[in-house]
């Protein structure tokens, strides 16, 4: 049987969490300054060392979290969760292994599990960024997690 949904909105400003892995940064940053006017109209948060650099380097208000490694993957995850982040852009280095590998899934994971917008790479990042619906509100069906506990207790 499919899980009972729930509508949830993605509104005109966006929620967008900003992450780059090491190498990736230069990246992250040149791109948040071309997209500048647009990312302005919105809420801006990131993992710690990529807020920290962002906000540095181009001036944009980008909220802090810990660094990566050291948990700030999850603490987005879990504001995924919470309905506080709604938009992910993540310039993950996939020829590097990472420490913190096991957390990077997790949150691709419930990114994907909460029906996030999320880009991985430049050219994803770019379509994303230029899409209509970045000035529109956006619909749509997540899991009820809640009628989900509910109908578990009841029957497991
Ligand atoms: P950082 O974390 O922004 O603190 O470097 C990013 C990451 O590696 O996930």
């Amino acid at each position: 049987m499919a899980n009972p949904s729930v509508t949830w909105t993605i509104g005109k400003q966006k929620n967008i969490a900003l992450i780059a892995h090491d190498s990736m940064k230069p990246v992250i940053i040149e791109w948040c300054e071309k997209n500048k006017e647009i990312l302005k109209e919105h809420f801006l948060y990131g993992t710690g060392t990529t807020a920290r650099m962002i906000t540095d380097r181009t001036g944009l208000p980008v909220r802090g979290h810990n660094s990566g490694p050291l948990g700030g993957d999850l603490q987005i995850g879990a504001k995924i969760v919470e309905g506080k982040i709604d938009f992910v852009i993540f310039f993950s280095d996939p020829l590097t292994a990472q420490p913190h590998d096991p957390d990077v899934k997790a949150l691709l994971r419930i990114a994907q599990v909460y029906d996030i917008p999320i880009a991985n790479n430049r050219a994803t990042a770019d379509f994303l960024i230029q899409s209509a619906l970045m000035k529109e509100e956006y619909d749509h069906e997540v899991v009820d997690f809640k009628s989900a506990i509910a109908q578990r207790a009841q029957t497991l």
